[in-house]
């Protein structure tokens, strides 16, 4: 076994209340604890405290009085496709309005790229991913929309992740036009049949110009049927019936959360299902962004995710989607890095991951900043210093 004791940090954010200030984020702050530390045994958090109660171990590391937090918790995002959009892009930002059928052109690209550069791109998102602080990601399917590409698309993101989504309910590709009853046919059969191995979780992108809820609700109890987790794109274009649904089907998460009714956030707060925030998907569409606040006053459990996607928001990172929930929708620099990492951990069901107490990963982030909170006040700032996953440095 090999011990490494991490010490001399100015302020350690543990997502654990019992501990620090007993606030949402369980900070330890060396003004008031001493300096913190944390030691890690092989893959695992052992021990958290001040250093002056600190055990030995067989290195150590000296943060010079810069942040430590929990790695981000990725929850949502699409990174394996070919091609970009970043024409679509422009055109939007000249006042072209975003609509779901600009999927269709990455699902061509998608196809017809072989499964090595595929992989090869997928490898570089997954660095990308590392370097900005995410040690645990999902990657959902959706842009092969056939069953041999969906496959090598679910396949490829299990090579990288645990946390795989299969969704061929993204859109209704183009050769099933005005036969969606048919592709949902396919969808929930051999289509399942072929990606259900390599996925943990089934998605629909319920919303107009996409699936309506009485499909959304067949493809789901077809995944569920399959021992799937259920989780869904929803309400991010309209007030729809999709966030309802999901509460009725007990999904982890639903996913933008953009329009809700009232009734929508009484069922979330009354529910287990974790609403996700995916501000860079306003911020790149230019459309309203949603009111976290209201969730959290609510008493909504929120995520926030990146939504990583060549059409609607290609950004991966996590400090960006933290600025924009800090300034744009509401939320306080500790929620928004809560939601970013322990509200992503609950919207994949994960309790070994999001926090640092004893027994978790040890999924580890240094901050060059005195404080988490530098995180939204210093937007577009490469801050994040090294990187650990499982105990090691990335
Ligand atoms: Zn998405």
């Amino acid at each position: 076994m090999r011990s490494t004791l991490i010490t001399n940090i100015g302020e350690l954010v543990t997502n654990d209340e019992s501990v620090g200030d007993r606030s949402l984020l369980g900070v330890l702050r060396a003004s008031t604890d001493a300096h913190a530390s944390v030691l890690v045994n092989d893959e695992v958090i052992q021990w958290v405290g001040s250093s002056d109660a600190a055990p030995d171990a067989d290195e150590v590391i000296d943060l010079g009085g810069n942040t430590l937090i929990p790695g981000f918790v990725d929850s949502h995002s699409h990174l394996v496709f070919a091609g970009d959009r970043v024409d679509e892009f422009e055109a939007r930002m000249r006042g072209e309005k975003y609509a779901a059928g600009g999927i269709l052109s990455t699902v061509a690209a998608t196809r017809a790229a072989t499964d090595e550069t595929l992989r090869t791109r997928l490898r570089a998102f997954v660095d990308e991913l590392h370097s900005q602080g995410t040690t645990t990601f999902e990657i959902k399917s959706g842009y092969g929309l056939n069953v041999e590409t969906e496959e090598r698309l679910v396949r490829l993101a299990r090579e990288v992740t645990d946390e795989v989504t299969f969704l061929g309910a993204h859109v209704v590709p183009a050769e099933f036009n005005g036969r969606s009853e048919e592709y949902i046919a396919l969808v929930t059969g051999e289509m399942l049949d072929a990606c259900a191995p390599y996925s943990k979780w089934i998605d629909v992108f319920c919303d107009d110009g996409a699936f309506d809820v009485d499909q959304a609700r067949r493809i789901l109890s077809a995944g569920r049927a399959r021992n799937l987790g259920v989780r869904m794109h929803a309400n991010q274009l309209t007030l729809g019936a999709g966030v309802k649904l999901a509460v009725e089907l007990g999904a982890a998460a639903v996913d933008h959360c953009t329009y809700l009714s009232d009734e929508d956030v009484e069922a979330l707060a009354k529910s287990q299902t974790v609403a996700t925030i995916l501000p860079g998907v306003e911020f790149s569409t230019k459309h309203p962004y949603p009111n976290a606040r209201r969730l959290l006053d609510a008493g909504v459990t929120v995520a926030l995710a990146s939504d990583c996607n060549p059409g609607s928001c290609f950004t991966s990172s996590m400090p960006f989607c933290i600025a924009l929930a800090v300034r744009e929708i509401g939320m306080t620099p500790a929620e928004a890095l809560w939601a970013a990492t322990a509200g992503g951990a609950r919207a994949l069901h994960r309790s070994d991951v999001g926090s640092l107490k004893p027994g978790m990963k040890a999924n580890l982030v240094e901050i060059k900043a005195p404080s988490f909170r530098h995180l939204a006040y210093r937007p577009g700032v490469p801050q994040i210093g090294r990187v650990w996953i499982d105990g090691n440095l990335v």
